[in-house]
């Protein structure tokens, strides 16, 4: 894969785990943070949401998806804050 490809990201939701996964493919951090941050506040006014959880994933070279972790601070896309 050519490094200079920007890669391909997948947001993952899940409400009331274990329910299965809503999945959105996203081109950027910035396009990921607003999904999960729509997401949480739309779960808010949901009375039925009890708890949820999401999460980044990108594709690896060997066509896996994989966690995704921050290049700069190596936190997960909930906790970085870069
Ligand atoms: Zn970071």
């Amino acid at each position: 894969m050519n490094k200079t490809e920007s890669p391909i990201l997948k947001v993952w939701w899940v409400r009331n785990p274990p329910n299965n996964p809503e999945v959105y493919i996203v081109s950027s951090i910035k396009q990921a943070r607003d999904i999960l941050n729509k997401l949480t506040s739309a779960d808010l006014k949901l009375p039925h949401v009890l708890s949820n959880a999401g999460g980044l994933c990108v594709l690896g070279e060997d066509g896996e998806w994989e966690d995704w972790y921050c290049d700069t601070c190596a936190e997960d896309i909930n906790t970085c804050k870069c």
